[in-house]
């Protein structure tokens, strides 16, 4: 018998919540993970929005013990002529438009945020932001200050000063943009808020209004990026073009990193006055990087993957969104949100979901609604039995 960890777990690392789901992860393959007795849980929210090639891709994990066999960390980001960090951001540039060939590598999303937001103020001389109502774009303090919601934002008060926050796909709150913005912050597809796809329409206009007032458009497409919503990056099927594009969580298929991505020109602000404009010591750490190039070389040439989203997507809408308890189906690709008429009814799910053997979640911002993200390998009679499963979760909970 194997002595359980939790006790230890709670008493000395840092939580972040009073409830923690407490799972105690033996090992995870494909869609699913085992806990240390044996039961398998099917991850249906990619652990959040990472896992997008599933767990222990052999092509990451492969990519990962070469990698560390060789190196690990040498030197700060930027200095040595590292293969892995060179092939990633080569193969990256080969995927997006002439524009956006300049890769600053971090370690997380909360960082690549941070990066942009310095390299908008450095470029433009402005220190004004523009960011959406219930966005998360991090938790460090300017991703913070991007956040509207004031219960998570006020006991962390004074947060940067200037940012203001406009309703998503609101047409004249475009004109609160102005030449004192130094750049606007958005997610194509706004994740948190429960699935809320941008408008085309309004994304382009977004587009346009930056461009005459001569503000940044950054795209966070750290959730929306990596094929999640059926395309690469959502911006690709938008066919609008931000002039800084932030990634990470499925970007390392695992690992830990992520990315602002910009114009070589616009990019090299952050290299004089003052140089060394934005530094880290493990952005773009070897091993990462060597999984994030494994990831992205299965997304980009393995058509099945991104190809088969729609489809998937498509057979989950079929089997979910008529259930009596769906009041709202949204969905980006396998991006969804089923709304429930309450918090409670959830939260049931979720835990009955979770007895039978489904891992699925809320939203930071929408606690009304059920997220679903799972792995882009997850196969059709894996979604069948899944949402078989969920739909009976779903039924229990209507039983109140
Ligand atoms: N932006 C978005 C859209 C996110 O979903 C997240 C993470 N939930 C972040 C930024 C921050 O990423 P990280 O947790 O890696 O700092």
């Amino acid at each position: 018998m194997t002595v359980s960890l939790r006790p230890l777990f709670l008493r000395h690392l840092a939580q972040t919540s009073d409830m923690p789901l407490s799972l105690e992860i033996a090992r995870a393959e494909g869609i699913y993970l085992y806990d240390t007795e044996g039961r398998r849980y099917a991850d249906l929210i990619s652990g959040i929005g990472v896992s997008a090639l599933g767990h222990g891709h052999p092509a990451v994990v492969s990519a990962v013990r070469d990698q560390a066999g060789r190196y690990m960390h040498t030197m700060v980001y930027g200095e040595y002529v590292l293969a892995p960090q060179v092939r990633l951001a080569h193969l990256l540039a080969e995927q997006l438009p002439e524009s956006l060939d300049s890769v600053y590598l971090v370690n997380s999303g909360a960082e690549a945020t941070e990066g942009a937001m310095k390299l908008a103020k450095r470029t433009t001389g402005r220190s004004e932001f523009v960011s959406m109502y219930d966005a998360y774009h991090g938790s460090t303090q300017g991703a913070l200050s991007l956040m509207s919601d004031e219960y998570f934002t006020a006991p962390f008060r004074p947060l940067l000063p200037g940012v203001r926050h406009i309703r998503f796909n609101c047409d004249w709150c475009l004109n609160e943009i102005s030449e004192q913005t130094a750049a606007v912050i958005v997610e194509p597809v706004q994740a948190e808020a429960g699935v809320v796809p941008g408008r085309t329409a309004w994304l382009a206009a977004l587009r346009k209004r930056c461009t005459e007032v001569g503000a940044l458009l950054v795209f966070d497409e750290i959730q929306t990026g990596c094929g999640r919503t059926g395309s690469l990056f959502a911006f690709q099927s938008y066919g609008v073009v931000p002039d800084i594009l932030l990634l990470a969580k499925g970007f390392g298929g695992g690992m830990p990193i992520g990315a602002f991505v910009a114009g070589r020109e616009l990019m090299s602000g952050l290299s004089h006055d003052p140089v060394l404009g934005h530094i880290t010591t493990f952005g773009g750490h070897p091993v990462s990087a060597a999984a994030a190039w494994a990831t992205l070389n299965e997304l980009v040439s393995d058509p099945a993957l991104i190809g088969g989203v729609a489809a998937k997507a498509a057979l989950f809408k079929t089997l979910l969104a008529q259930h009596p308890a769906v009041l709202d189906f949204r969905q980006a690709g396998l991006m969804m949100a089923l709304e429930l008429d309450s918090f409670d009814r959830c939260l049931k799910t979720i835990r009955v979901a979770l007895e039978r053997g489904l891992i699925v979640d809320w939203f930071l911002f929408n606690n009304r609604s059920l997220r679903l993200a799972p792995p882009l390998v997850i196969s059709e009679p894996e979604i069948r039995d899944c949402c078989r499963l969920l739909r009976i979760a779903l039924d229990q909970a209507l039983l109140d």
